[in-house]
């Protein structure tokens, strides 16, 4: 448990939150996770009442124990409030917000384009007036959670600036990226609802208040990957011993150990830091430090499981490798490690 081996980094509330996150087990598809999950009161954390912002040493605490378990139970909840954070930071979002908290609809964020990835000032998508509403066209790639979703909170320009809208049941082309549910978001003319003009401001700032919770998800695989490493060393027996008696074997393991201490700090740190600072105050170095060094060391973690597993490492049945593809994607998505680099270094000079 994070919250008792770092007690100081918590409030008295954040252990029953990690004990409740725990023993959540999801099944199923994204839709009836998301289900299980809004019937445990854990989706109140990453979708808050109107007006409070999700707490992020919660919402850590919450992606670490549910990937730990299953990754896509991570996923299930976490795009519910990556979908919901900008609803929520505008007026007269509720009945949105309190079926995506309830878990009975789906949300989806859609800012990623095929000309517009880590450049997402490059997005063509764009927004025509109709009426009372919007129609929108473009294409949205590899979001998640879009097959199943009810609700997609898209980014699309108006008169040339990006805005924030929401489109109900949207089309989609599922994509394939083993252990996701993802997809194409094709927007032809599709009927939306502005949901502010602030478009850029509500994608930047959800990216920003989530980036350190990804750490989060990166220690809970990570973890995962630990605790299977060493049922595994002490039970494989080669030149007549237990793998574990060999030096370079706990080697290894101290290394693994290290890796994710580290890692653990650096999140409960960046998450410590954006709940005590100003709502508008910008967090975004730690959240950037934290993410690079939480998914690459859970991703140097991962692969000396694999490594120690042997060929049981990269069977597809034998627990360790549907690690590897998880994690895979975290060093990629909400800002990839080199992009975010250029943060850290910008933060830096600015302050010296
Ligand atoms: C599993 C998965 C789930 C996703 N879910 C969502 C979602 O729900 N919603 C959504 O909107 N998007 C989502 N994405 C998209 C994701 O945000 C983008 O893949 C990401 O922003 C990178 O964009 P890109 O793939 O176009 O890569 P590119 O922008 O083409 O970058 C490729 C690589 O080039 C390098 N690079 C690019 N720019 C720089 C730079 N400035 N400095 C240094 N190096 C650079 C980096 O190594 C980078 O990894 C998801 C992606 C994946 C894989």
């Amino acid at each position: 448990m994070l919250t008792a081996r770092f007690p100081y980094f918590f409030d008295a509330c954040h252990s029953e939150i990690e004990m409740e996150a725990r023993r959540f087990r999801g099944s199923g598809s994204i839709r009836d996770r998301v289900a299980a999950l809004g019937g445990t009161g854990l989706l109140r954390h990453v979708v808050p009442r109107p007006g409070a912002l999700p707490d992020s040493r919660a919402v850590a605490v919450i992606r670490a124990a549910l990937a730990e378990n299953d990754p896509l139970d991570d996923l299930a909840l976490v795009i519910q409030g990556l979908g919901a954070f900008p609803l929520s930071r505008e007026p007269g979002n509720e009945a949105w917000l309190d079926d995506a908290r309830a878990g009975c609809r789906v949300l989806a964020f859609g800012l990623t384009e095929p000309g517009a990835g880590s450049d997402v000032q490059a997005m063509t998508s764009f927004a025509e007036p109709d009426g009372d509403t919007w129609r929108l066209t473009g294409v949205k790639h590899y979001i998640s959670n879009a097959p199943d979703c009810d609700l997609a909170v898209v980014f699309a320009r108006i008169e040339g600036r990006p805005a924030c809208f929401v489109v109900e049941s949207p089309e989609v082309e599922t994509q394939r990226v083993a252990g996701h549910s993802i997809g194409r978001i094709l927007l032809d003319r599709s009927r939306a609802q502005l949901v502010s003009r602030r478009g850029l401001a509500l994608a930047l700032g959800t990216l920003d208040r989530f980036r350190p919770t990804v750490g989060g998800a990166a220690i809970g695989i990570a973890s995962a990957a630990l605790h299977l490493t060493l049922k595994h060393i002490q039970h494989r027996q080669q030149f007549g011993a237990p793998l574990a008696t060999l030096p370079v074997v706990r080697l290894r393991v101290a290394d693994m150990v290290l890796k994710l201490e580290g890692a653990t700090l650096s999140v409960l740190h960046a998450c410590w830091r954006r709940d005590h600072a100003a709502p508008d105050e910008r967090t975004g170095a730690d959240s950037a430090i934290a993410k690079i060094t939480a998914t690459e060391a859970a991703w140097e973690v991962v692969d000396q499981a694999v490594q120690l597993h042997g060929a049981l490492g990269v069977d597809e049945e034998a627990g360790v490798e549907p690690l590897l593809r998880a994690l895979r994607p975290l060093r990629i998505y909400e800002g990839a490690t080199d992009v975010l680099k250029s943060v850290i270094a910008a933060s830096v000079l600015e302050s010296s």
